[in-house]
């Protein structure tokens, strides 16, 4: 045989998958990456989970655009319809990149000309760069001339956020996870980092090695569940009854920092009002933890030296989302257990860039770096600065987008590498909007459920094909640079959004993700003596940051927050239930969730051989004492509907799920979790409660 040696390339990037932000070394050779290594990054000190070590194949699949596409003029969009990805051309055709960009920008001017403003939309997304993120909220705010602007942040901390600006002034997380070390107390609530953030989860469990004492608190146990002092495995959808009886416990046995609170806090009176009726031992029937031991952590969080808190959508996909981040916020400030080492708030980020895409904007309410669009002197500053006259008034959410569809309001759309037809809840009505809109134009690097509905599909890079900045949990910027060419004609996001900016008379001339860079600079204070080379040459940058040649800040608020007067505000909370009960009917509890293996949507762990290979097909968890109940055997086909659809897919066994309950993940097409979940929003975060509806479970015919 022929022996052909290819010269070993060795190039350091990150992690396209969660908000941990590990760097990773790619060994790559001749256009391919052959494997993948921890980089010692500041998150992740040489250490990858199964996903960033082997998930990057998705980057070669066959099934890559890199073309651009344009509907045949035959093709219905039929909502609940599916197309073979394999074979596109029975719905589109190809087309060179100018005919599809006229075609796209062609029909978004066409709304916009007849409709007005408030006819267009956009979703960008959190898988894209900061620049990109920038890029893409200044096209629809300057050039849609709308605030309709969001991404999956509304699906995932957007009640967390709304708490913490609400509270301190700042919705990013005050103490990276990596602080874990430092604590004397770690309570994990409302995640499983095991699971969804793996590599932070590594930190957590050493922690417990040198004799932290770690709390987790979810009514599902987890692999977490092994390494803590205590699970508190409450009821689902009751976590403003426990969190509210462990202040009652803090308050009522004056365990909060007297000195702390007067100084730092304003509304701590109305906050001993409102516990008053939430003792443990009232509360201990409404979420099953029995009251001794809500004391218990009570008084462990608030006694020791140093306590931390972890959380993630088990907090945040609720109505009642905000009132669950507002109880946590809580018990931190009247605790003081803010802004010291080992102490803080740390709503785990889901998505590689969450973080740095809402910096960036891409949220209906606000500017870069969290500015309100209803200000007037902001909304001036912008202005001034873009140009061009913007609208005064807030834009609408996701789902709020996809109502307005329904409505009559919204005809036509940008989506850019999102993926509403999987991720929003109520799938049926959330694919019946996108079908009903005139113009949809989606970018993206597969032929995604959502990009079935498109009229102009745009071939775009992956993470491993192209420069940019991305924001990790911990607030580290850092630097995604590209380790292999795109595929095809598949062309960096920035550029085919400044082309469609052009065409909507827009006068945009960036040569660089380096020049939008300098330009967010300019307005994001976040940024300030964070430069772009800098990052290129350190690779990671914290912020906020004091000057040029200093380290960011890790630890935040140590002597006041980013408030009016330097004060957190405590609003308390009452006890709200999840907008949809049990019943006769529907006597389950479902939750819906992610897997270790399988990133949000699926689109691209499921086209990554190994990830795919480990969990192939979808399943629903439940007790095993729940499959006995069935009469069902793990393996076995089963039926699960609620009040808005009905899957197939087979029984699990999983002894962490309790009886009454099924968890189902939300990657799988073949039986769309998100056809069963309810829309039903929390007032101030506008996230939908994915994790609690009404359900029903049934065996099915074999096949
Ligand atoms: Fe990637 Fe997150 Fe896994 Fe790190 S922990 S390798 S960032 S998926």
């Amino acid at each position: 045989g022929v022996r052909v040696e290819f010269e070993q390339q060795t190039i350091q990037s990150g992690c396209p998958f969660c908000g941990v932000g590990c760097q990773i070394d790619y060994h790559v050779a001749d256009g391919e990456i052959l494997y993948a290594d921890g980089a010692d990054g500041p998150a992740n000190q040489n250490r990858l989970c199964v996903k960033g070590r082997f998930g990057f194949d998705y980057q070669s699949s066959p099934e890559r655009l890199t073309v651009p596409l344009i509907r045949r003029d035959d093709a219905p969009k039929e909502p609940h319809a599916k197309l073979d990805p394999a074979n596109p051309y029975t719905h589109f055709r190809e087309a060179t990149w100018e005919e599809a960009l006229d075609r796209a920008a062609g029909g978004l001017n066409e709304v916009l000309k007849r409709d007005g403003s408030q006819a267009l939309a956009g979703f960008g997304s959190a898988k894209c760069s900061n620049e990109e993120a920038y890029l893409f909220q200044k096209l629809v705010r300057a050039g849609f001339g709308t605030n309709n602007v969001d991404h999956c942040t509304r699906l995932c901390h957007a009640s967390s956020v709304a708490a913490l600006m609400e509270a301190i002034g700042t919705g990013a997380v005050t103490a990276p996870f990596n602080a874990a070390k430092d604590a004397e107390v770690i309570i994990v609530i409302g995640a499983n980092p095991t699971e969804n953030h793996p590599v932070a989860a590594t930190f957590i469990k050493n922690a417990v090695k040198r004799g932290k004492r770690l709390y987790v608190v979810d009514p599902r146990r987890q692999m977490l569940s092994r390494h803590a002092t205590r699970h508190l495995q409450f009821k689902p959808g009751s976590d403003v009854a426990l969190l509210n009886a462990m202040i009652h416990t803090i308050i009522e046995e004056q365990l909060y920092d007297r000195q702390y609170v007067a100084a730092r806090t304003h509304g701590f009176e109305e906050l001993v009002e409102k516990v008053r009726q939430f003792s443990p031992e009232e509360m201990e029937a409404v979420c099953g933890v029995p009251a001794d031991v809500i004391r218990e952590v009570a008084r462990d969080y608030a006694r020791s030296e140093a306590s931390i808190i972890f959380w993630g959508m088990g907090i945040s996909q609720h109505v009642h989302g905000t009132d669950n981040a507002r109880c946590l916020i809580q018990l931190a400030l009247i605790t003081g257990q803010v802004g010291r080492p080992g102490t803080g708030l740390h709503p785990l980020r889901g998505q590689n860039n969450v973080q740095g895409a809402s910096d960036a904007g891409l949220i209906p309410m606000v500017y870069p770096d969290y500015q309100s669009v209803a200000k007037q002197e902001i909304r001036d500053l912008f202005e001034d600065f873009w140009g061009t006259d913007l609208d005064p008034k807030a834009g609408l959410t996701v789902v709020e987008i996809i109502n307005a569809i329904h409505e009559g309001q919204i005809k036509a759309m940008y989506v850019l590498g999102e993926n509403p037809a999987m991720s929003d809840p109520d799938q049926h009505h959330a694919r019946e909007a996108l079908a009903r809109l005139d113009h949809l134009v989606v970018q993206d690097i597969f032929l995604t459920e959502t990009a079935y509905y498109a009229d102009v599909i745009l071939p775009a890079t992956s993470y491993y094909e192209k420069w940019g900045t991305f924001t990790n949990t911990n607030r580290q910027v850092q630097i995604g640079e590209p380790v292999v060419a795109p595929p095809g004609q598949a062309r960096p996001d920035w550029q085919t959004v400044q082309e469609i900016a052009t065409r909507m008379d827009l006068d945009w001339t960036y040569q660089s993700p380096a020049e939008v860079f300098t330009e967010m600079a300019q307005v994001m204070p976040s940024l300030k003596n964070i430069t772009w080379d800098r990052v290129v040459r350190e690779r990671s940058v914290t912020y906020p940051c004091d000057a040029p040649d200093r380290p960011g800040n890790e630890i935040l608020f140590a002597e006041s927050f980013p408030t009016e007067d330097g004060r957190a505000r405590i609003v308390p909370t009452d006890l709200l239930p999840p907008d949809e009960l049990p019943d006769a009917a529907y006597p389950m509890v479902l939750t819906t969730g992610r897997l270790l293996e399988h990133w949000h949507t699926g689109a691209m762990t499921r086209r990554a051989s190994v990830l795919e290979d480990i969990e192939p097909e979808p399943t629903v968890a439940m007790h095993p004492r729940q499959l006995r109940t069935l009469g069902v055997e793990a393996g076995d086909m089963v039926r699960v509907a609620t009040r808005r659809g009905e899957i197939a897919l087979k029984a699990r066994r999983d002894r962490n799920v309790p009886e009454g309950m099924l968890f189902i993940p939300f990657c799988f097409e073949e039986a769309a979790a998100n056809i069963l979940t309810n829309p039903q929003l929390d007032p101030f975060g506008k996230i939908p409660e994915f994790k609690f509806c009404a359900a029903r479970i049934e065996p099915a015919a074999q096949p």
